[in-house]
Parts: structure tokens; C-alpha cells; sequence
């Protein structure tokens, strides 16, 4: 049986960042992960439908239809065997409010092993997305930040009382990205 670990944290954390650099370093020790990005099974889907342009706006799509979305991303992320990384969100910053990223439909379906918390100061957050060009991060001050982060450390523990998962934070500070990829590859061994 493969591991299934759900790596989530805030836009700007650095996830990806953290995730690929222990997927190479993993393989270098002969430890396959495969990494699947959650938000882009979902674009495939959505931008094959002609309803969004960017990823970045499908966190704006009307309700039903992330779910949706969600529903058809973790459908499709099931399948997958073998060690599975899965890069995505503990909850989604909707204009409706707080999206669970993995409501109980989406957990049934994908029974993660570990659910990891990517975190770091706030402050650290929003120098990173201001120097992020490549995507549309929302406008977000210090203190909404502080309660995205707050509020997805709630769903980790409710993931963990739904399926038994392990919940673990790493913290990926400015200058210790090795430190936040050595955390990650001891969990993941
Ligand atoms: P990312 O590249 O990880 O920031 O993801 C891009 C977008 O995908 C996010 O802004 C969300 O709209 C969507 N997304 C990713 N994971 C989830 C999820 N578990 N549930 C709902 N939407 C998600
Ligand atoms: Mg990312």
C-alpha cells in the first residue's frame, strides 16, 4: 500500500516549492513520490468546460460548482497508486467565506495518511506573495492571514477525527526551505 499525504497551507506559503524540492531529493534515495496538484486536476476540468481562464478564479466559481470540481479532482486522484503527494488547500478563501478543501466526500475518496500543514509568520507570507507575479493572489492583510491560518490548522483536526490521519505542521521559514524539506522527508520515508 502507498503513503497518501495531503500537503495544504495558505497561498505564498511555498508549498509547491517545498514539495518539489523533497520529491527530488526523495528520489535520490530511491523513494518515489508522485505529486499531484489538486487545483489542476480541477482546471483541467474547469478550463475543458470553458469556464475560467486561470486557476485563479475558480475560487470565485458560485459554490456548487467547486464542489463539483472537487468532486470529479478527487474522483480522479483515487485512482492514482502507489506514494502519493497531493498538493492542496485546507480551506479555499471564498467571497461566500471558508471552503473546506477536503469536505467528507473528498477525504472518503482519498484517505490520506498524514494531512501537513505548510505554515510560517505571517508577515514572511505576505512579503512572498507580493514578490509572486506569476499568479493573482488575493489582496489580504495581516490579520485575515492570521485567521486563514488559524482556521486551517480547525479543519486539519476535523480531517484527522474523520479518518484517523496523522496532522502534522511544518514550518517554512524565510532562508530554511532545507529545514521544512528535511521535516517533510522524514514523514514521508
Ligand atoms: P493552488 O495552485 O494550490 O493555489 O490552487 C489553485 C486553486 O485551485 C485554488 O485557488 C482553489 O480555487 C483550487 N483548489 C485547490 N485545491 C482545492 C480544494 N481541495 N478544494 C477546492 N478548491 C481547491
Ligand atoms: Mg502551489
Amino acid at each position: 500500500m502507498g503513503k497518501k499525504v495531503v500537503i495544504t497551507g495558505v497561498p505564498g506559503v511555498g508549498k509547491t516549492t517545498v514539495i518539489n524540492q523533497t520529491i527530488s531529493e526523495l528520489a535520490a534515495e530511491a523513494v518515489e513520490y508522485q505529486n499531484i496538484n489538486f487545483g489542476s486536476c480541477m482546471f483541467d476540468v474547469a478550463s475543458g468546460q470553458g469556464i475560467v481562464e486561470s486557476r485563479d478564479e475558480m475560487r470565485k466559481l458560485e459554490q456548487a460548482k467547486q464542489r463539483e470540481l472537487q468532486r470529479s479532482a478527487a474522483q480522479f486522484i483515487a485512482k492514482t497508486e502507489g506514494n502519493v503527494i497531493i498538493d492542496t488547500h485546507c480551506t479555499v478563501k471564498t467571497p461566500g467565506g471558508y471552503l473546506a478543501g477536503l469536505p467528507e466526500w473528498v477525504l472518503k475518496e482519498l484517505m490520506p495518511d498524514i494531512v501537513v500543514l505548510v505554515e510560517t509568520d505571517e508577515d514572511q507570507i505576505l512579503m512572498r506573495r507580493m514578490g509572486d507575479e506569476s499568479r493573482v493572489r488575493d489582496a489580504e492583510g495581516y490579520r485575515a492571514l492570521c485567521e486563514h491560518q488559524e482556521f486551517n490548522r480547525a479543519m486539519a483536526a476535523s480531517y484527522a477525527m474523520l479518518t484517523g490521519c496523522t496532522v502534522k505542521v511544518i514550518i517554512n521559514a524565510d532562508d530554511l526551505l532545507d529545514r521544512a524539506v528535511e521535516e517533510l522527508k522524514d514523514i514521508l520515508r
